[in-house]
């Protein structure tokens, strides 16, 4: 359900009662006998019966806990879902995801997905008898050609990282669907609930690193899974309280504030990174830039079509050799060079060297990671401090003898 505006950059009208939701949902002081408006933080592991066996809807804080509870209701309206379930990480998700499959059956992985969610697949996964392939999903052809009689699962991720490869979801969901009982993931972390619904377009399961976007103030790792299906959702409710990968109630308590302004959040790294965007592309030290929210990016069509925006995301080549993208790393000032992404402060890293760095070099290059690939996470503070810290650094990196 879209609301009436369009948003910016004619990407799609962002979904109605959406910050309404992200406030409200799942969060009646009803339901506490304080009547507090913020949901309090049930620190309890056990919760009293009235006779063996009865109990008023917590037993045991696995199994289920309230402030997880009023959360995976809040992330539930967010991604137009009819269940949400909370985990210790995104990876602790993946697992818990993984585990719906047996011995023998076959994963489709996007070939550019998140690192460790290859590491899991190639290094953990495969050693339970899973068989993994790993397929350029951006080519329905090559997704077709893929699934054998063995495919239970397809894991896609858009957009990647670094590269922001975008990937048709409702393309791929027609694929997989035709061949019967294959469940279609969709690692939505770079998106967010805000920009993205992959439920909406044919996924059967919308999974998250919530340590990202989703709770934006990088100082909870958390993993998100959103289904509609009764049967995926009892299944995974099962393996939740089974695995046991499940959060704190202090890390739901932090992550459920952090979501309260996921909207205002998400609009802000949108123009930011735009502007960043914009500003890197008309730079003469820059070679290219990377932005689906740019007329440049060769999916910018299919991210009008299938997204409400574009996060703070971007990537760029700088001009020159390593020993410049080193120096402008050094010389930035508001941007910290750190990994990870999607918190209020903006983060600059080199793929090559940091988060991707287990990647071999010959995969690295066929993937277009040079060591002149810069990825920053546009944060929130003042653009025009965003732009002069990057055009600083910039001519720093490119001023003579400064190498
Ligand atoms: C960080 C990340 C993950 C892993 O999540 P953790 O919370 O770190 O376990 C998975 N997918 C993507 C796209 C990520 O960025």
């Amino acid at each position: 359900m879209q609301s009436k505006d369009v948003s910016p950059h004619g990407f799609l009208p962002s979904f109605q009662h959406f910050a309404t939701q992200a406030i409200h949902e799942g969060q009646e002081p009803e339901q506490w006998n304080s009547r507090a408006v913020v949901p309090p933080i049930s620190m309890s592991t056990t919760f009293k019966q009235g006779a063996p066996g009865q109990h008023s809807g917590f037993e045991y804080s696995r199994s289920g806990n309230p402030t997880r509870n009023c959360l995976e209701k809040a992330v539930a309206a967010l991604d137009g879902a009819k269940y949400s379930l909370a985990f210790a990480s995104g990876l602790a998700a993946t697992m818990t995801i993984t585990h719906l499959l047996k011995a023998g059956d076959q994963i489709i992985c996007m070939d550019d997905v998140y690192g460790g969610t290859n590491r899991y697949f190639r290094q953990v996964a495969s050693e339970f008898g899973l068989k993994i392939s790993f397929v350029d999903c951006s080519k329905t052809k090559f997704l077709e050609a893929a699934i054998t009689p063995e495919t239970k699962l397809v894991w896609i991720e858009t957009p990647t990282n670094p590269n922001l490869k975008m990937v048709d979801i409702a393309a791929c969901a027609r694929t997989v669907h035709k061949h019967g009982d294959i469940i279609l993931v969709v690692d939505n972390t770079f998106m967010s609930a805000y920009f993205q619904r992959p439920l909406a377009l044919g996924a059967d399961i919308c999974m998250y690193s919530a340590t990202k976007y989703m709770n934006g103030h990088s100082d909870v790792v958390m993993g998100l899974v959103s289904v509609n299906s009764e049967s995926l959702h009892s299944r995974l409710r099962f393996l939740q309280n089974s695995v046991g990968a499940v959060p704190s109630p202090f890390d739901c308590y932090l992550f459920n504030r952090g979501l309260k302004t996921l909207q205002v959040r998400m609009q802000r790294h949108f123009e930011n990174g735009m502007a960043v965007a914009q500003f890197l592309e008309s730079n003469p030290l820059v070679e290219k830039v990377v932005y689906p929210g740019l007329p440049s990016h060769p999916q910018h069509e299919l991210a009008k079509r299938q997204c409400t925006g574009c996060p703070g995301m971007v990537t760029f080549y700088i001009k020159g050799a390593l020993q410049h993208a080193e120096t402008f790393l050094k010389n930035l000032k508001l941007f910290t060079l750190a990994e990870s992404l999607g918190g209020y402060e903006s983060l600059a890293e080199l793929p090559a060297i940091m988060t991707h760095a287990s990647v071999p070099k010959s995969h690295r290059d066929a993937l277009g990671i040079s060591d002149t690939l810069i990825r920053l996470s546009v944060g929130l503070e003042d653009k025009e401090d965003l732009l002069e810290d990057l055009n600083q650094a910039l001519k720093a990196a490119h001023r003579p003898n400064a190498n």
